[in-house]
Parts: structure tokens; C-alpha cells; sequence
């Protein structure tokens, strides 16, 4: 009886000790390998390139932020966009299929609004001349070209490194708030914005009609009459200030659908009925996950570093090469 209870306790370690050696093996031994060259698929052109790696890189960055932003900045964007197109890379090649259609068989195409802006040098020089190109366009390349290979990772992964253009009250937003995932990295933090009513604040005026024709059609709960005095019904915010849900008439609505509805520049905003006209003023631009590209240059502009930066707006996070 005590041989059998030595053979079953000795064997349980071992399963432990095996089982351990595993676990730590995946998260510790992920090699990351960034690729040469990426399938690009060129909107514009209807075209499919296999590009160097780098160089697309750069030509991201240049859509992405002003060339005109902080070096710290311009680098700390460099870094999340090369992460970002590395998971997207990772993703493409454990299944394809979730690409999506338009991309045919490209990982990233130059079509932002599901993977990053794009600029080519040929339509930067178009647009800016040749000067700005000597002064501006190298700027950039030597962001690109001093971060060469680094991207951000959590617990040995690299992150889903979603950025977007400036966060409307002044916090980022939970990822779970705006999307269904729960991404411990990518939790509210502050953000040195400006006050609301400068930086990136936008007004947009709907006639009344309009309004209540589009929400009587999308949400036909809501049940929109004739008073207008009972269509705004309490607002619920999210940790990063942001318009979480709205209570018109009598439906619930995600204001991120409302963002989307009326073309609203983030879900950050305020509404009110003046006359014949319901009024949102909106705060920020883009949907306030990560790294907020303008206050990463307002950080930069008070001395922090591209890592300092990163690891500010990607909690918990390194940075590895
Ligand atoms: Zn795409």
C-alpha cells in the first residue's frame, strides 16, 4: 500500500514538474521574427506587392502622424504600427481566412479603416515638394530606422497595439468598452490632451427630422414622437469619458453605433437639441484604445522618451528587439 502511494504521489510531481516546464516554455520561449518583406495589398492601385517590411513601415508612419510631431512621438508610433502589422502578420499566418475578403491573399492592405493609413513616397513628394521631403520625409525614416526590429510585448507576446489620433476626455478607453475584448494592457490611462473645446474638437448639426428618422429606422424601441423634450434620456460614460451608452427615447444605445450613425469623430461627445437642429460636440478622434497619437507628442514635448511613452499608454508592457 505505501509502494503504491510513493509511485502515485512521485508520479503527480512529475506531471506538475512536466506540465510546468511547458507552460513556462510557451510564454517565455515565443520567438518573435519579424518578417523581411509583407504582402501589401495596394488599395489605389487594385495591385498586390510583396514590399520590404520597413520600408511599408515607414510609408505608415508618414499617414499616421505629422511629420512635423515630436521625434519621441514619431518613433513611439513607429514601434506600435510595427507591432500592430507584426500580430497582423502572426494572425495571417495561423489562419488566413481572417483577413478580410477585400485584402484577397495580402496580410495588410493601405485601406485604414481596417488596417493603417498609407502614404507612398511618390504621393508624400506629390503633396509636399521636394524640401519636405529632405527635411520631413528623412525625419521619419530615422524614426522607423532607429527603432529598426522593436516592437512592445505583454508577458512575451506582442500586443495588439491599437492607436488612434487623440483621446477626447483626456483618458484612453478600456478595450472591453469599445470592443468585447478585455485586454489587460490596453486599460484607461490619462492623457495630456488639451482642454475639450481645442485640439481635436469637432461639432456636428443634424436637423431633427434626420435624427429621428435614423434612429426610428435603426432602433425603431427608441419610438421617437414629436417632443423633443423626451428623446435624450440620461447618458452612461465609460472609464475614458466617453459616451457609453445613451437612453433616446426608449432604447439604449452603445455610443460607439451612435459615432458610427452619425459620423461623429469619436464616441466622446456631448448632445443637445437647439431649435430644429440636435448638436453633438465631440471630443478627440478615433476610438481612444492605446497609444493617443496627440498626446504622445505632448509627452514627448515634456521630455519622455518613445519607451516612456509606450509603456505609458500599453500598461504592463516591454519593449524588445
Ligand atoms: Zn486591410
Amino acid at each position: 500500500m505505501k509502494k503504491i502511494l510513493l509511485i502515485y504521489i512521485s508520479s503527480m510531481i512529475l506531471i506538475l514538474i512536466v506540465s510546468y516546464i511547458l507552460t513556462f516554455k510557451d510564454k517565455n520561449m515565443t520567438t518573435i521574427k519579424l518578417p523581411k518583406s509583407i504582402k501589401v495589398y495596394y488599395n489605389e492601385e487594385n495591385i498586390i506587392k510583396e514590399t520590404d517590411f520597413e520600408e511599408y513601415l515607414k510609408c505608415v508612419v508618414s499617414a499616421e502622424v505629422p511629420a512635423e510631431f515630436n521625434k519621441e512621438a514619431i518613433k513611439a508610433q513607429a514601434v506600435a504600427a510595427r507591432t500592430y502589422i507584426y500580430n497582423k502578420y502572426l494572425k495571417f499566418n495561423e489562419d488566413p481566412n481572417t483577413a478580410p475578403i477585400e485584402h484577397k491573399d495580402a496580410i495588410v492592405c493601405t485601406n485604414s479603416k481596417h488596417c493603417c493609413a498609407y502614404y507612398s513616397k511618390e504621393k508624400l513628394e506629390k503633396i509636399h515638394g521636394k524640401e519636405w521631403m529632405d527635411k520631413y520625409y528623412s525625419k521619419i525614416c530615422k524614426c522607423v530606422e532607429e527603432t529598426k526590429g522593436e516592437i512592445v510585448t505583454y508577458e512575451n507576446q506582442p500586443i495588439i497595439a491599437v492607436f488612434h489620433a487623440s483621446s477626447g476626455g483626456c483618458r484612453t478607453e478600456n478595450s472591453e468598452d469599445v470592443w468585447s475584448s478585455n485586454l489587460p494592457y490596453l486599460t484607461s490611462v490619462e492623457s495630456p490632451e488639451e482642454d475639450k473645446r481645442t485640439g481635436y474638437y469637432t461639432e456636428v448639426l443634424v436637423t431633427c427630422n434626420e435624427f429621428k428618422n435614423k434612429i426610428n429606422e435603426k432602433y425603431p424601441d427608441a419610438n421617437l414622437g414629436d417632443d423633443r423634450n423626451t428623446w435624450i434620456n440620461g447618458i452612461k460614460y465609460t472609464t475614458g469619458k466617453s459616451v457609453q451608452y445613451i437612453m433616446i427615447g426608449n432604447a439604449e444605445i452603445k455610443g460607439t453605433e451612435i459615432r458610427a450613425l452619425f459620423g461623429l469623430k469619436s464616441a466622446c461627445f456631448e448632445v443637445s437639441i437647439l431649435n430644429d437642429n440636435v448638436l453633438f460636440k465631440v471630443s478627440g478622434s478615433g476610438h481612444g484604445v492605446g497609444l493617443s497619437q496627440h498626446g504622445a507628442n505632448i509627452m514627448a514635448n515634456k521630455g519622455k522618451d518613445y519607451k516612456e511613452i509606450l509603456k505609458w499608454y500599453y500598461k504592463g508592457t516591454e519593449i524588445v528587439k
